[in-house]
């Protein structure tokens, strides 16, 4: 079996995840340890700030995951793999031909190595047909971490392109049912906006009302949202605690008609 973005001889396992904003309002992350070494990047939209990013701290691109084939989540792999010929590409295997650049397929339920520590893939579809999600378990005294793409924003979820909304339902509902303290990195900033519909739709709800602040504070100073946890996402999202799908589906048409 391939052993996808293990560094040979890597001491101590990968403690830090990063993000570097690009275009309007995505994230891509960078999975790394303490100074230079190897780095797994998830999500790429674009490759020039990611390299940059990379080169100016030293680190070398082992691998690249992907939790969808979305343009603005792989459309800086070939730019990556042109300076880095070597990093693997994780991608789900059932993806196989939207994400041509794949060199590792994985599914529901695989567990990866990255720079020392374990990853399990999460099957999460409901935006797309094979959306997946890599958690990372605690580790070495950090909570743990989840790259959800496009399924969990801070606030909300992703757009149902291609499943429905028993799907989601389901999908959400896994990833709630992780460690509470779990860092939460979604792919987009949409948080604010999510927010603001959900104190309308909830207007006597204080844990909504009470974020919708911190929020805004933090995006008068620029400052990314993300990540989030597991635990603020059950008390906040309307859409993790919408009860049944039924539920996240009025929710999801209120949210897609809102103009706020
Ligand atoms: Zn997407
Ligand atoms: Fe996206």
């Amino acid at each position: 079996m391939q052993q996808a973005a293990t560094a040979p001889g890597t001491a101590a396992a990968a403690n830090h995840v990063s993000l570097i904003p690009v275009l309007n309002d995505n994230y891509v992350f960078v999975l790394h340890g303490d100074g230079a070494g190897p780095a797994v990047v998830v999500d790429p939209a674009v490759a020039e700030p990611v390299i940059q990013w990379l080169e100016q701290r030293q680190l070398q691109l082992v691998a690249i995951l992907h939790t969808h084939h979305h343009h603005d989540h792989i459309g800086g792999t070939p730019g990556l793999l042109q300076r880095w010929p070597d990093a693997a590409v994780i991608a789900s295997s059932a993806d196989r031909e939207r994400i041509p650049l794949q060199t590792r397929g994985v599914g529901d339920g695989d567990a990866l190595e990255l720079l020392g520590r374990r990853a399990e893939v999460l099957a999460v579809p409901g935006h797309t047909a094979h959306h997946i999600a890599f958690h990372l378990p605690p580790s070495g005294g950090d909570a743990g971490h989840l790259f959800c793409g496009d399924t969990l924003f801070a606030g909300g979820c992703g757009r149902l392109f291609e499943g429905t909304p028993e799907q989601m339902h389901q999908s959400l509902q896994r990833l709630a049912a992780l460690p509470e303290a779990t860092q939460v990195w979604c792919a987009h900033e949409y948080t604010e906006g999510n927010l603001r519909w959900a104190a309308a739709e909830q207007p006597q709800d204080a844990a909504i009302q009470a974020r919708l602040q911190e929020v805004r504070a933090r995006r008068e100073q620029q400052k990314p949202t993300i990540p989030s946890s597991i635990a603020l996402e059950k008390a906040t999202n309307l859409f993790v605690r919408a009860a049944d799908a039924a539920e996240l589906r009025r929710r999801r048409g209120s949210k897609d008609l809102w103009k706020g």
